[in-house]
């Protein structure tokens, strides 16, 4: 038993069962070695594939609609996903395995021609576990003149979680303050960044440290998320959030439209030459830094002469003001409806009557424009169309708003026994940068360290990427590429290893749970050629 062992309480077979690919009609052989539950009915078989262990049905499928019963052969239900540097037909690229060996022109006719176009991904084909198993496709194939191999499996991940980047100057809640989904602790906000706010969401503690609702709640919005689906989030003392990977983020019922283009200071900086003769002094409200144009040394550079304005707050620097406000949905990020708020008042020796006072916030989404009058109050003006030009200018220097979704995995455990016989060598080539590691295709960025902790970014990964397990424990393709001799050298299992032809002819190694189909589609436009990384060619 592994650590995502729980199967108190879940369902043998799900009442509905998803159609069966084409290719079911004419089942592999069932691997009879596996063992089965004695007290199992002999219509039933044993899915062996996750520790759920369900006892399927014919014509059913098991608890994550990823495995069926067909005619008394377990099979993947899914194809499997190949990605090929070109697509001539889009959409007509689902084929059985045994019905391509015959027809499939380019690898029945000539295997080599397609060797350096077809890569076979993780997705849908299938697992290592109960993590004895060689991997189920071990795939030769040549890049470049040079043999290569990739070994493709679908990780069952319980280590694993998502960050989640929100493009918004917004203020969404405290760090360290729990996220909720359908009222289950699923995350926290996590440490800010430039612009973004950052949540950190699954992960293991909420999958199997909490309640069974825990975990199957936080299971659930880690596929959807995973899958470049839209899921509810509110934060406990903040925002509701709608979070969608590639899309705008929705915060509170507004979608937002700017990132911001700097912090206050830094919109100073940027805008100080053309802000210059057309307002006497700028303040860019900022939650972080809010800048102040005449005592920034941007305007002290332009010999700008001081307004004599004075800034609540905690000033940190010339110009640079911390904590003018709290935090919140309303002006750069803090609560403020009405921005001058934040001014205590003027050096009655330094300001004077017609002073021009222009208000900005970071995104340029908020801006009045002031002149004092002779009691050195400032009072509402229109804004001229030559400052106004500048605000524009602000708007158009932000990006759009988006949810940057990243999955972040631990593939350090038993997946490994899948590549090797000694797994600490996989680990040691990975960071000998001898293999390069993709996510259903997309490049993964391997952390440094002990173990082979991935990042990817899931809007490089194709649609439908991402599958469940009932223990629970989120399914994520990996793929692991390096050369022929270096896969040799790391105790590969070299018996295993196939041609891709011979991939594309019969599928996965092993009848048991095997594809039964297979699924082209054209690799991302902004992806590399997974067997085309530096570190393997050299
Ligand atoms: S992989 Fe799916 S069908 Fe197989 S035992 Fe696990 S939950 Fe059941």
């Amino acid at each position: 038993m592994t650590e995502h062992t729980k199967t108190d309480g879940l369902p043998d077979v799900m009442p509905v069962m998803p159609a069966l690919p084409a290719a079911a009609a004419e089942p592999l052989v069932l691997d009879k070695s596996r063992p089965r539950n004695e007290r199992m009915a002999s219509t039933k078989i044993e899915c062996n594939a996750c520790p759920v262990l369900c006892q399927i049905s014919e014509g059913r499928a098991g608890a994550c609609d990823r495995y069926a019963n067909a005619g008394g052969v377990l099979v993947r239900v899914d194809p499997v996903v190949l990605l090929r540097k070109t697509l001539a037909e889009p959409g007509a690229a689902l084929v059985p395995f045994a019905a391509r060996a015959v027809d499939d022109g380019e690898a029945a006719a000539n295997p080599l021609a397609t060797q350096d176009e077809i890569f076979v991904t993780g997705i849908g084909s299938s697992t290592t576990y109960p993590d004895y198993k060689p991997a189920p496709f071990i795939v030769a194939s040549q890049a470049g003149g040079v043999d290569m191999v990739t070994v493709v499996t679908e990780g069952i991940f319980s280590y694993c979680s998502f960050k989640v980047k929100i493009d918004t100057d917004r203020w969404l809640g405290p760090e360290q303050a729990n996220v909720r989904c359908s009222g289950e602790v699923v995350g926290h906000v996590t440490t800010a960044e430039y612009g973004s706010q950052m949540l950190s969401l699954g992960g293991v503690h909420h999958l199997t440290g909490g309640s069974k609702k825990e975990g199957r709640v936080t299971c659930e919005m880690m596929l959807a998320l995973g899958n470049k689906q839209p899921v509810q989030l509110s934060i406990d003392g903040g925002a509701q959030l709608v979070v969608q990977a590639g899309r705008a983020p929705i915060v509170n019922g507004v979608e937002e439209q700017r990132m911001r283009v700097g912090c206050g200071s830094a919109t100073v900086g940027i805008f100080a030459k053309q802000f210059f003769a057309l307002a006497d002094e700028v303040v860019v409200v900022d939650d972080h830094i809010t800048g102040v144009l005449t005592q920034h040394q941007a305007g002290r550079c332009l010999d700008m002469r001081p307004s004599g304005i004075r800034i609540r707050g905690r000033k940190s620097t010339p110009g640079r003001y911390f904590q003018v406000a709290n935090p919140g949905t309303g002006w750069g990020g803090t609560d403020l409806a009405d921005p001058l708020a934040i001014i205590e008042g003027w050096d009655a020796e330094l300001a004077w009557p017609g002073l021009r006072l222009l208000m900005v916030s970071t995104t340029g989404e908020h801006a009045a424009w002031f002149e004092l009058d002779a009691a050195l109050t400032p009072q509402p003006r229109p804004i001229p169309a030559a400052v106004q030009a500048v605000v524009e200018r602000i708007g158009e220097n932000c990006e759009p708003s988006l949810a940057t979704v990243l999955f972040l995995a631990g593939a350090g455990g038993s997946l490994r026994a899948g590549v090797t016989d000694n797994p600490v060598r996989l680990t040691r080539s990975i960071k000998d940068a001898l293999v390069n590691v993709t996510c259903g295709g997309a490049p993964a960025y391997v952390w440094p360290g002990g173990g082979i902790t991935v990042m990817v970014d899931v809007m490089r990964m194709p649609e439908r990427s991402f599958g469940t397990v009932p223990t629970p424990a989120i399914v994520a393709p990996i793929e692991f590429s390096m050369r022929l001799d270096d896969y040799r050298v790391l105790g590969g299992h070299m018996a295993h290893v196939r041609s891709l032809a011979d991939a594309l002819a019969r599928g996965a190694w092993h009848s048991d749970g095997a594809p039964t189909a297979r699924r082209f589609e054209p690799i991302a436009p902004a992806n590399p050629w997974p067997l085309a990384q530096p570190p393997l060619l050299g």
